[in-house]
């Protein structure tokens, strides 16, 4: 991910024009500048589909102070990130900790100085930028650079509660290697760290539809998930990674199973409610996979319901 600042938004709420105008003038070179000159005006834009990266808000304003938007701000899931700064003539340290302790992350005193304001918008946009780097880094598996569990526990969590609304079932598809740890005796640890990141390569490239999501779960287990999928989609997607992993023909000469790297899949569909759990799901999936592993390896299992 870049680092740039370009095409990072700064939201300016002040309802005097000329306040507003200076510091969009000081900043309309490193950001795309938006304005607002209320209180309701800025919630507004903060909860919207193309949110701002900071916010500069003064205090004083007449139907909603500055205090109370960032009140507001804090108290919504969506919008509690943005970073606020307070530019505002309200300087006595009891105002500033106020603000601070509403959460604001800075407090400027007008009148201020162009370079110093500059400098502290630039500050928090890195930090911010760091932070959502650091973010997206947690969701991610090192090795094969897919999902990692966590990321796919949050999502299954998020799934399950937008199909629950909607009545639509979901499924899930649980992955793994047969006899990987022969693997790795044979051809030893590197080689196998590289398998496994084929194999991640090779499941990835059968799911197709934005929402569906392919995750390294465990060590050699990985898993999908396919909303609004039912178990004869979830059979084929199950079908189909079988099938890629076999045509990469990773050579396993120490498989009974084949002469190449297989995989055993399980998987559970399911039709969420608001007082289950997705978990069963998962849970089925894995108890599927032990039926296929028993039965041959190398083949696709349903979950028994
Ligand atoms: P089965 O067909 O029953 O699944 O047999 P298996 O050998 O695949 O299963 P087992 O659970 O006994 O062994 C899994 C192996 O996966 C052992 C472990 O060393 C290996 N493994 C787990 N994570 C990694 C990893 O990150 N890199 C490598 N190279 N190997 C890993
Ligand atoms: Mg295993
Ligand atoms: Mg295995």
């Amino acid at each position: 991910m870049s680092e740039s600042q370009e095409f990072r938004s700064v939201l300016i709420v002040d309802d005097v024009p000329v306040n507003i105008q200076v510091l969009a003038e000081a900043l309309r070179a490193d950001y795309r500048v938006r304005i607002a000159a209320n209180g309701p005006k800025a919630l507004a834009i903060a909860a919207s589909d193309d949110p701002p990266d900071i916010i500069l808000l003064d205090v004083m304003m007449p139907e909603m102070d500055g205090y109370e938007v960032c009140r507001r701000l804090k108290n919504v899931p969506e919008t509690k990130n943005i970073p606020v700064i307070f530019v505002t003539a309200k300087s006595s340290s009891e105002d500033e900790a106020l603000g601070l302790n509403l959460g604001a992350v800075d407090y400027i005193s007008k009148p201020f100085s162009i370079p110093v304001v500059k400098a502290r918008v630039r500050t928090q946009i890195q930090l911010k930028i760091r932070t959502e780097m650091l973010e997206k880094l947690a969701l991610v598996d090192g090795l094969t650079g897919i999902a990692n569990r966590r990321s796919f526990d949050q999502s299954l969590e998020h799934e399950w509660k937008r199909a629950s609304r909607n009545a639509l079932p979901i499924s899930v598809v649980m992955v793994d290697i047969d006899h990987f740890k022969h693997y790795n005796d044979n051809y030893g640890h590197g080689a196998g760290d590289i398998c496994l990141q084929q194999v991640a390569g090779a499941l990835r490239s059968v799911v197709q539809r934005p929402a569906d999501m392919v995750a390294r779960y465990g060590g050699e287990e990985f898993a999908a998930l396919l909303p609004e999928t039912d178990s004869q989609g979830a059979e084929r997607i199950a079908s189909a990674m079988r099938e890629a992993v076999a045509n990469l023909k990773l050579p396993h000469a120490h498989s009974p199973v084949a002469n190449h790297v297989t995989v055993s899949l399980g998987h559970a569909t399911g039709f969420a409610t608001v007082d289950t759990s997705p978990l069963a799901l998962v849970d089925a999936a894995d108890g599927a996979i032990y039926k296929a592993k028993d039965t041959g390896r190398n083949r696709v299992q349903a979950a028994a319901n």
